[in-house]
């Protein structure tokens, strides 16, 4: 038999015991055990030495625990109590036990019931010095016990008698009693070791659960980027470090274009997966120098350190310029383009949530104005403030229709005859007074609220049109229909819907159009144009002459109508190229059979050299201002008076 097989046994049965076991008592707990013990030892022993002194006469035994109270038990208990000397607290209350418990066994007590206190001290030992140390202590008190019985009672002429078979049948029960005491402290240990396994676990899968929440709270997940509210932590740190060297900071907002169209042609993971290679692409080329976030969907942030407090246009021209980058995803290869806004700090602030606005905003400027980058303009950031602060106003207008109709007559050049007039909106602020709709119209386009103020606009000139035609006036009516109107869906149901609820003829309604239409989406343009034709409304194009320069498209549209800009007839008399233009235009625009509108006409020598060279209608200030709908129409039927009085004295022989 080998060793290893001998140790097997012994160690499982040292296992069962509890030897090798952990200790799992911290100083608190030892303490805590200590005082346990020591008070349970102080109200058991008091009344008990009180009682064997003053009751039973058992002078020894009552001493002996009145100084083992006093001297061991309330000593051992300030100890632990301050978490002191724990050791040492141990040992006075374990001498305390040996010594009350002995002076028992060594006078018996009262009809021999001290012996049984005896008992307990194994439990008293594993309780305090835990599973290993306890069997030591308590193999020392069974020796103690032993040599009593067998050899110091001999000694002692206060000890009791106890025959020899009385002393082995003692030490017999007292080593039952100690493995009790050993089984149980070893369930409690295993109790206690469970439960603080369990607690542990739980500790660190609370914690990995809370950094994985910070985690979360301060990162994008699928690139691992910092987040905006991280982002913004690191710059105020950055820019405190870069004030204290003296270096400036280029924040640079950039903007991964057409990434939704991707993300529909990728698919989701796709798109991730782009975004991904972007980031590392990013990550790699800004290293060290830069600190690198994702901010939005398609916008990354650029924190770049400058050697110097200013950044050069051309610099930045450079850096970008090294940044053009293609990505390889599902077997395309796709270029990645960009749109960055930069703002500077100090230059332009040194606070990190303004800086990364300006820098938003720089980028806004950019994307609209289709540049690579803007940096940050000051200047801008009015503009800015007031197209949001005007975009506000214009709802509350829209809501408190507090949008008014103008008509601008329009002049019949061969006769003299009003024949009708252009719609164009007045708005009388609160505050500001009147806005000119060169101000708030491209405001209106840009965020949309065009179409609600084209319904609006649309409603009152039918409700006008409705009203001349009650009052037995023929006029018609231009409409201004902006190239984001034209194109947004149903309006040609729209449309439809109002001129039937109406009762008004499409053909009295004109609708103008700029050439920028066509530059953006020219077939939908032109498509809804031949389906409002056949709809019977009329069609002219606005501002001739200032935009598209091809003029073949003209003869594949359904228009009837073209309105020479104002900047053509505006100093006509003095111009002799703007002559010629005007001149060419009217005989092309005969050509092709369409009419010729001239606006903007000021003065009558204009309006009569226009008649002269035919041109169809004329539309200015030398005619008539725009005037509310009301004074419009009170002039629509003072004229007809008056052409109904000539014709009456055309009529008298
Ligand atoms: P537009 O369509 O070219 O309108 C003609 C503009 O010229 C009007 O300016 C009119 O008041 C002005 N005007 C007319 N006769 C003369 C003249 O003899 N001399 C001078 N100097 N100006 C003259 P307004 O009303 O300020 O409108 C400016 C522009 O705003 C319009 O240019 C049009 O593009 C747009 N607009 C106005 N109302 C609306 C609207 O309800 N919807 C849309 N989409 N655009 C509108
Ligand atoms: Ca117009
Ligand atoms: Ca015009």
């Amino acid at each position: 038999m080998e060793l290893a097989d001998l140790m097997r046994p012994i160690r499982a049965f040292s296992h069962v015991l509890g030897a090798g076991k952990d200790e799992l008592f911290d100083p608190d707990e030892r303490s805590r055990q200590i005082q346990l013990t020591a008070s349970i030892g102080a109200v058991v022993g008091l009344p008990f030495a009180l009682h064997n002194l003053l009751v039973s006469g058992l002078i020894g035994v009552g001493l002996t625990e009145l100084l083992a109270v006093f001297l061991l038990i309330f000593p051992a208990l300030l100890l632990a109590r301050r978490r002191m000397a724990l050791d040492l607290a141990e040992a006075m209350v374990l001498l305390a036990a040996v010594a009350i418990f002995g002076v028992l066994i060594v006078y018996r007590g009262v009809q021999g019931t001290g012996l049984f206190w005896g008992f307990l001290f194994p439990f008293v030992a594993f309780f305090l010095k835990g599973q290993r140390r306890g069997w030591r202590y308590s193999a020392g008190y069974i020796v103690l016990v032993a040599m009593h019985f067998f050899v110091l009672r001999r000694y002692l002429s206060f000890a009791y008698e106890y025959s020899t078979s009385f002393g082995v049948h003692y030490l017999e029960v007292l080593c039952g009693f100690t493995a009790v005491a050993a089984g149980f402290n070893l369930l409690r240990t295993r109790f206690e070791e469970k439960l603080q396994k369990r607690v542990t676990e739980r500790t660190t899968e609370a914690k990995t659960y809370m950094e994985q929440l910070q985690y979360q709270a301060t990162h994008d997940v699928p690139t691992g980027l910092p987040n905006r509210v991280e982002l913004v932590k690191r710059l105020r740190l950055e820019i405190e470090q870069a004030a204290s060297q003296g270096h400036g900071i280029a924040v640079c907002n950039l903007q991964v274009l057409h990434l939704h169209e991707l993300g529909n042609v990728l698919g989701l993971a796709g798109a991730d997966k782009f975004v991904l290679s972007i980031a590392e692409h990013l990550n790699a080329t800004v290293q060290h120098r830069a600190t690198l976030a994702r901010t939005q969907r398609d916008e990354f942030v650029v924190i770049y350190h400058l050697d110097q407090l200013t950044l050069e246009p051309e610099a930045l021209q450079k850096y970008i310029e090294q940044r053009r980058l293609s990505v390889e995803v599902q077997g395309y290869n796709l270029r990645v383009d960009f749109t960055f806004g930069v703002s500077v700090c100090p230059q332009h602030a040194s606070d990190a949530d303004v800086l990364l606005r300006q820098a938003e905003q720089a980028m806004l400027q950019a994307r609209k104005s289709e540049l690579p980058w803007v940096l940050y303009d000051p200047a801008q950031e009015l503009a800015f403030q007031r197209h949001h602060l005007l975009f506000g106003r214009m709802c509350e207008a829209l809501d408190r229709h507090q949008f008014e109709l103008y008509l601008q007559p329009q002049i019949d050049l061969a006769t003299g005859k009003l024949i009708g007039a252009e719609a164009l909106t007045r708005w009388t602020d609160m505050i500001e007074g009147s806005i000119s709709p060169m101000v708030f119209i491209p405001i209106a386009e840009e965020s949309g609220l065009i179409g609600p103020l084209t319904d609006w606009l649309v409603q009152r000139c039918l409700e006008e049109c409705s009203k001349w035609r009650s009052e037995g006036l023929l006029l018609h009516l231009s409409i201004n229909i902006s190239a984001l109107t034209l194109l947004s869906p149903g309006l040609v149901e729209k449309f439809h819907t109002s001129i039937t609820a109406f009762q008004v003829p499409a053909e009295l309604i004109n609708l103008e159009i700029t050439e920028s239409c066509f530059i953006a989406s020219p077939e939908r343009s032109l498509a809804v144009m031949w389906q409002l034709r056949s709809l019977g409304f009329k069609l002219s194009i606005d501002d001739f002459g200032t935009g598209f320069s091809s003029l073949s498209y003209l003869k594949s549209m359904p228009i009837h109508e073209l309105k020479i800009d104002q900047a053509f007839v505006r100093n006509l008399l003095s111009e002799a190229g703007d002559q010629a233009i005007v001149a060419s235009t009217i005989s092309l625009a005969h050509n092709l059979g369409l009419k010729v509108v001239a606006e903007g006409i000021e003065d009558e020598a204009t309006a009569y050299w226009l008649a002269k060279q035919q041109c169809d209608i004329g539309q200015g200030y030398w005619f008539a201002r725009p005037m509310p709908a009301d004074a419009f129409m009170a002039l629509a039927i003072r004229g007809r008076q008056t052409t109904e009085q000539l014709h009456a004295l055309e009529q008298t022989p």
